[in-house]
């Protein structure tokens, strides 16, 4: 680096982000290039490491995410600097991005990570909520520690993990859609998962091995935090003030019309004296509460980027990446929940705003610009060949493999499910004979041999319902 004023400095890879997608790709950039430096130039003052990666299986992986000053990631790569400062505007032309700060980065090759934000009803109403990082997940247990009952609106992982976990306050939960979880479940899971939040919540949850959040306050300057993942409510008191554990009430196929912050003149479904907001749903019931949380997906974070640029964005508003992960700016690559998969994907695989994709699209960014600069071929990575997630929900194990509700084989499919209330729901999704995908639900253990028979894609005609017979043990049956 040759630094040409104090406020202007020359690296020849920056990364924008410190989440999950950033310091993978920041980190990988450090150990392959160990003789340049590298810049990680990000909003928020604590950044996130991956520890204990477990590969599962030959898709599946698990790990843990730690939030951590600067410092750490300094230590551990001696070319790597991390720079607290948001960035508030890109020239491409010139390869120079701007920070708030008023310091000017030159850069040869560019990483965009910078996540995105939770989708806001209203955005300025002090009682409507989005959680997304760990000031945000602060600011809602603040209100949820005086409040009795709260409206949630999505149907999201955030929506459906929320509702479990909050005890002692009563949530009505406006779902737009048939059935709870549709971005992941479908009505028989769905169905599989309700008694769970009728039923008081185990006294103790078990073990879960996934993250654990260090957390350390923010200085509340309003600064982009990175998004919180799995296990974000550990650590933090999910209580209102009532005695009741569970107390959830499901609005099906509506979404809010309306919130108003005064009662007159409303047909109120449920109120009390102490209500502070009132949410109108489109099937015409109104529901009085303390606060309302929107937990209705997210917007790429790409505002800082665009003025004066000629990003491509797709219909979500991500910037469009092609296969090398590269955005159609030269010299600018994008990676995790900012950017959109452009290329034509695997039959198997679809992107979902999940942690795991933000950590393997960083490290494949990351590989990318090394291939890059190198001038040597790569070839899109095999995570992307097959869509794995492992995950929790209502205290069960989770595995999501492939087209797991059926995405985009239209009617050209047929279903097989195996279900024992309270223990373990099975769902696997067939086109023309062959395994497209599968939902598993509990401590089912056939997660690897389902994700090899997706992956082999072999003709299970043969097989029909026995696919699924509790008393063959699958595993022996196709090694
Ligand atoms: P982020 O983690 O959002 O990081 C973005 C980084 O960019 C931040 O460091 C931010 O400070 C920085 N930044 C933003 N703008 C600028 C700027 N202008 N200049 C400089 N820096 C900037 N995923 C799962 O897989 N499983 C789950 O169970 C799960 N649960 C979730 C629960 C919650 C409440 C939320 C909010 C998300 C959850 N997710 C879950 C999603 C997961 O957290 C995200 O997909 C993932 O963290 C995205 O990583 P990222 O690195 O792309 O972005």
């Amino acid at each position: 680096m040759a630094g040409t004023s104090e406020s202007e400095k020359r690296f020849r890879f920056v990364v924008v982000g410190g989440g999950i997608a950033g310091v993978t790709c920041a980190e990988q950039l450090a150990l392959q290039f160990p003789s340049e430096d590298i810049a990680l130039l990000t909003a928020a003052p604590l950044v996130k490491t991956v520890t204990n990666f477990r590969q599962v299986s030959k898709t599946l992986q698990d790990f843990s995410v730690e939030e951590q000053p600067a410092s750490i990631l300094e230590e551990k790569y001696p070319n790597l600097k991390v720079i607290h400062s948001a960035v508030k505007g890109l020239h491409a032309k010139q390869h120079v991005l701007q920070t708030e700060n008023r310091q000017v980065f030159h850069y040869e090759k560019l990483c965009l990570c910078s996540g995105a934000r939770p989708k806001l009803l209203i955005p300025d109403n002090p009682n409507v909520l989005g959680i997304r990082d760990t000031d945000s997940a602060q600011e809602f247990q603040k209100h949820l520690s005086k409040a009795k009952r709260m409206v949630v609106v999505g149907n999201g992982g955030i929506a459906l993990e929320l509702v479990y976990e909050v005890e002692g306050c009563e949530v009505i939960w406006a779902i737009k859609d048939k059935a709870i979880g549709n971005t992941f479940f479908d009505a028989g899971a769905a169905q599989f998962l309700i008694p769970s939040l009728e039923a008081d919540k185990p006294e103790k949850a078990l073990p879960c091995k996934r993250t654990r959040y260090t957390t350390a306050s923010k200085d509340g300057s309003g600064e982009l935090g990175s998004a919180l993942g799995p296990d974000w409510h550990e650590g933090i008191s999910l209580r209102g003030t009532e005695e009741v554990s569970h107390r959830v009430h499901v609005e099906y196929e509506c979404e809010i019309k309306t919130i108003y912050s005064q009662r007159e003149g409303l047909q109120t479904v449920r109120t009390n004296s102490t209500d502070i907001v009132y949410a109108h749903l489109t099937n015409g019931k109104t529901f009085g509460c303390d606060f309302i949380v929107s937990a209705t997906g997210v917007v790429p974070n790409t505002e800082p980027f665009l003025h004066g640029n000629n990003f491509e964005l797709a219909d979500d508003r991500g910037l469009k990446v092609n296969e090398h992960m590269l955005t159609s700016v030269p010299d600018v690559y994008a990676a995790g929940d900012v950017c959109t998969a452009g290329w034509e994907p695997s039959a198997l695989w679809q992107q979902m705003r999940l942690w795991t994709q933000a950590r393997q699209m960083g490290w494949y960014a990351a590989r990318c610009i090394v291939a890059d600069v190198l001038e040597e071929p790569i070839e899109l990575d095999f995570c992307f060949e097959l869509f794995s997630h492992i995950t929790k929900f209502f205290n069960y194990k989770v595995v999501l493999l492939g087209k797991f509700n059926a995405q985009g084989l239209g009617s050209n499919h047929e279903l097989l499910v195996r279900c024992t209330k309270g223990h373990e729901y099975v769902k696997v999704v067939l086109s023309g004979g062959r395994m497209m995908g599968a939902i598993l639900i509990g401590e089912t253990d056939l997660e690897e041999t389902f994700e090899n028979l997706i992956l082999n894609q072999m003709d299970l005609s043969s097989y029909g319902e026995e696919l699924l017979n509790p008393n063959i043990d699958i595993e022996d049956y196709f090694d």
